[in-house]
């Protein structure tokens, strides 16, 4: 089939030497997104049903008026329209259900899904995966000071400095309130850093300018990093990413800590500290 462009509907005849009508609409249905209508003489011997059996859109039988090939053409060629119209909709609303409104990033409800695949993934193809946990430091005391208007902008902000800084494999989600995840297939911890420091830099070149102020106000982030580890459960996996975060926090905040093993000596400090007090 040569065309110049898509070929919305292809009519052919069943009888023709070489391959029949009803073999060529089962290869157009299985390699093109292309409408057929089969066109036949022998009324007695193909039906409707048939027709649409074998995938095709309708049937004409021979001697078809002008004016009846033109209506079922139209007819196809609107429900064809209505279809793609429909699996724009459902792409969109799909879209839609993943997407968090303010910052454009993936959802946390996204991220679970996302994480139980990728971890999936681990274990198939004994690949490496990463995960990133980013808390934008004292932003409640941003929030008092600026408004929450002026937080949102932060937020929003922030899910783009995500996003630039992301590779084509990875994706950044909204984990919370000022709370972000990232999940970093076939990558080790060590290189995870790379993105984490890309991802503080970028902020540190942000000038924030609320409206009450005229100088421009520093945002900073704390990062926590972690690799997952081959059967462990998710829990403990995004908990160890947490705990990182938790240590960057204790550390003095704007700071990127990695943790790679629930039972080191540096967990348990930081497991410590927590549950002894907040990081204040
Ligand atoms: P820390 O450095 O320890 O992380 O301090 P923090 O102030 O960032 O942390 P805390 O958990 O005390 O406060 C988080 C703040 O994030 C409080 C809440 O009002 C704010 N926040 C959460 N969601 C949104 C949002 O959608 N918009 C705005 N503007 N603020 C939000
Ligand atoms: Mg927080
Ligand atoms: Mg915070």
């Amino acid at each position: 089939m040569e065309s110049k462009g898509p070929v919305d509907v292809v009519i052919t005849d069943i009888m023709m030497g070489g391959m029949s009508g009803l073999e060529l609409t089962d290869h157009i249905r299985s390699h093109y997104d292309t409408d057929v209508i089969i066109m036949t003489g022998y009324s007695a011997e193909y039906s409707y049903e048939e027709a649409i059996r074998r995938g095709a859109s309708d049937i004409l039988f021979k001697p078809a008026r002008f004016e009846e090939i033109l209506l079922r053409l139209k007819r196809v060629l609107r429900e064809r329209k209505l279809t793609q119209e429909r699996e724009i909709m459902m792409a969109k609303l799909k879209e839609l259900s993943i997407t968090d409104e303010l910052t454009r990033l993936y959802n946390s409800r996204h991220f679970y899904t996302r994480i139980e695949k990728e971890v999936e993934r681990c274990y198939r193809y004994q690949h490496s995966l990463s995960l990133l946990l980013l808390d934008i430091d004292h932003f409640k005391d941003y929030n008092d000071t600026f408004g929450h208007l002026e937080g949102d902008r932060v937020l929003m902000r922030m899910g783009t400095i995500i996003k630039n800084s992301l590779r084509a494999m990875d994706s950044g989600f909204r984990y919370g309130g000022e709370e972000f995840t990232i999940l970093l297939p076939e990558t080790h911890a060590g290189e995870s850093l790379v993105v984490a420091r890309r991802i503080q830099e970028a902020l540190s070149w942000e000038k924030f300018l609320p409206a009450s102020t005229s100088s421009p106000v520093e945002v900073t982030v704390s990062i926590g990093a972690t690799e997952y580890r081959m059967q462990e459960n998710i829990t403990t996996f995004i908990q160890r990413a947490d705990m990182a975060m938790y240590c960057s926090k204790k550390n003095g905040r704007n700071q990127i800590t990695t943790l790679l093993d629930t039972h080191s000596k540096e967990y348990l400090q930081c497991l410590n500290s927590w549950s002894s007090k907040t990081p204040d």
